[in-house]
């Protein structure tokens, strides 16, 4: 999970929400990713589905199936799909994520029965770094444009 934070300060100094993911196997970290949704304009752009990515390249596989996935926040219903797609077996979050969140908050993606494939989900991993993180970033944004509007103002 220190390496996951160490990606999502990655996005934090691109000014993207900072999210970082990793992937490791056999005791080896094989992805990481972080979030850049703003700088590529691309919704794909999530922390989970380039470390999904670089992942199924470097083993030349679409299962992941010996991995776990370590993630800041929890993931939303398109990286909870893919993580059940890729078959992951484990997941382990930081922070939850209560408006959007797809492992147990706003729903549970990772272990409905209805599916062929569920992830086994550890949370509160290194939470309040995480959370931490996640409400500076904002905190500062919030900052900023209230700078910007006395600014606008004058
Ligand atoms: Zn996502």
């Amino acid at each position: 999970m220190k390496e996951a934070i160490r990606q999502a300060r990655k996005a934090e100094a691109i000014e993207e929400v900072p999210i970082g993911c990793v992937i490791e196997r056999e005791g080896k970290i094989i992805a990481r990713g972080y979030n850049r949704r703003n700088i590529d304009h691309s919704v794909l752009k999530h922390a989970e589905i380039t470390a999904i990515q670089k992942a199924c390249r470097k083993l030349g596989d679409w299962r992941l199936e010996d991995c776990t996935l370590y993630v800041t926040l929890e993931p939303c219903q398109m990286c909870a799909g893919a993580i059940v797609q890729a078959r992951i077996p484990r997941v382990v979050i930081g922070a939850m994520n209560p408006k959007a969140g797809s492992a147990g908050s706003v729903i549970n993606l990772l272990q409905m029965r209805e599916f062929n494939h569920q992830a086994e989900i550890e949370k509160g991993v290194m939470e309040e770094d995480c959370s931490a993180l996640l409400s500076h970033f904002f905190a500062e944004l919030r900052r900023k444009k209230a700078k910007g509007t006395d600014h606008d103002r004058q």
